[in-house]
């Protein structure tokens, strides 16, 4: 099958063993957004990893697990750099950004938050950054506020200005919606809870792979994305901290590698990082995640971010001549594009019909809710299509996605 690539496209697909189907043929897989395929290098690290490098971290004697312990620490300096922290104390490594969240909200929110205090989301967070706040705010008295969006899908700022008091202590937003594809000026909304006295969490899943991160350029408190959207393994997430705030924070889970001195009378705890890892971590995984950023830097994220904007305004620019789309979000989303098919009279084609149908040809996208229910019922539907590109898409998967629309009209009519 050929391959006509978009003009500045990367041609990275050779790099990605996951992108064949079972026979041998493409796959068009247009759902990075729930999780990347993953890169030659990474497999490789990985199973060396997990292989001729494996021994635990931070306990043995011997000179296998000193070795491993250096990788793993300096993957937290990879880390450190990817994102522009001050120092690699202030990342911590957790099993994905929901993990994450769950961290911030038990040992920040459970420290400091108490009845009559606030936390402001957004209409469009994912369950992740929605749920663990309802847990912390029923178990602390505090109440949650919701920022509206504007019309074209995205996190409205000066209704957050106007809607924002002293009580507001903390303000947790999307960078990169996981739906709309809407990007946050993140910036202005740490102005903005600043000013008001707030904390500031970025919840970073969909920015990481196609945005370059620098959080002391961006100004929020807390930011966080999964390894596993970033070309990386699954298991494996980051926490970023402003560090005066980390050092301030409770543990939130107990064990082994998160304590100082242990006795039945009392328990003194290690410092960041380090405080919030209890147990043997994730290390194959975290090996696998430098690996990716090793990937995705040499790559250039610059590039990366301007080859996916380029397919997404392709796909806009075709999904608008479809009569019966409807097109959600803005116009300059990165890297998503979310659609539903409406027919006349309400009739439509559901989003898993579309789904489904596209399968049959090798299309692989996302149909539902997208963990996102809130937005969903703003929107006015229960479900939506959603395209999402990677660094190793190309126009042959926008060409199967349309050929395959073509299929899904024929077949409804
Ligand atoms: N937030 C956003 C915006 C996401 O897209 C996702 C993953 N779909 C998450 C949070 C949760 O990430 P994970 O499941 O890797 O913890």
């Amino acid at each position: 099958m050929s391959t006509v690539l978009t003009r500045d496209a990367l041609d990275l697909r050779v790099d990605f063993p996951g992108l064949l189907t079972p026979q041998g043929a493409p796959w068009h897989y247009l759902d990075t957004a729930a999780t990347a395929q993953k890169p030659q290098a990474v497999i490789d690290a990985t199973v060396r990893a997990m292989g001729a490098d494996y021994a635990t971290v931070h306990r043995g004697v011997y000179a296998r697990s000193a070795d491993m312990t250096l990788a793993y620490e300096a993957a937290r300096r990879r880390v450190a750099r990817f994102v522009n922290a001050a120092s690699e104390n202030e990342i911590v490594f957790v099993r994905g950004a929901t993990e994450g969240i769950n961290l911030v909200a038990q040992s920040w929110g459970g420290a400091n938050l108490k009845a009559g205090d606030r936390i402001l989301l957004s209409t469009l967070e994912h369950h992740s950054n929605i749920v663990p706040w309802q847990l912390i705010a029923e178990r602390t008295g505090a109440q949650i506020d919701v920022v509206p969006l504007t019309v074209d899908g995205r996190i409205d700022l000066d209704a957050m200005a106007a809607m924002i008091t002293p009580a507001h202590r903390l303000v947790a937003l999307a960078h990169v919606s996981n739906v709309l594809g809407s990007v946050l000026d993140v910036k202005r909304a740490a102005d903005i809870a600043h000013q008001a006295g707030a904390l500031l969490l970025i919840d970073g899943c969909q920015a990481a792979p196609r945005l370059k991160i620098d959080v002391a350029a961006l100004g929020c408190d807390f930011y966080l994305f999964s390894g596993h959207k970033l070309y990386g393994p699954t298991g494996i997430g980051v926490l970023w901290a402003q560090g005066d705030i980390l050092a301030d924070m409770p543990p939130w889970q107990g064990g082994g590698a998160m304590i100082d001195k242990v006795t039945f009378a009392r328990t003194t705890y290690a410092p960041p990082p380090g405080r919030f890892e209890a147990g043997t971590p994730a290390i194959v995984e975290t090996i696998g995640l430098a690996a990716a950023i090793d990937y995705v830097e040499a790559i250039g994220l610059d590039r990366i971010a301007a080859h996916e904007d380029a397919l997404v305004a392709r796909t806009r620019a075709a999904l608008r001549d479809i009569n019966s789309v409807r097109l959600l979000g803005p116009e300059d989303a990165a890297g998503i594009v979310s659609f539903v098919m409406e027919g006349v009279g309400g009739s439509g084609v559901h989003p898993h019909d579309i789904g489904t149908l596209l399968d049959e040809s090798n299309v692989a996208i996302r149909a539902g809710h997208h963990c996102a229910q809130p937005l969903m019922a703003h929107l006015g539907v229960d479900a939506t299509a959603r395209v999402s590109f990677g660094l190793y898409s190309d126009e042959s998967d926008i060409e199967a996605l349309l050929n395959g629309l073509d299929r899904v009209r024929a077949i409804f009519g």
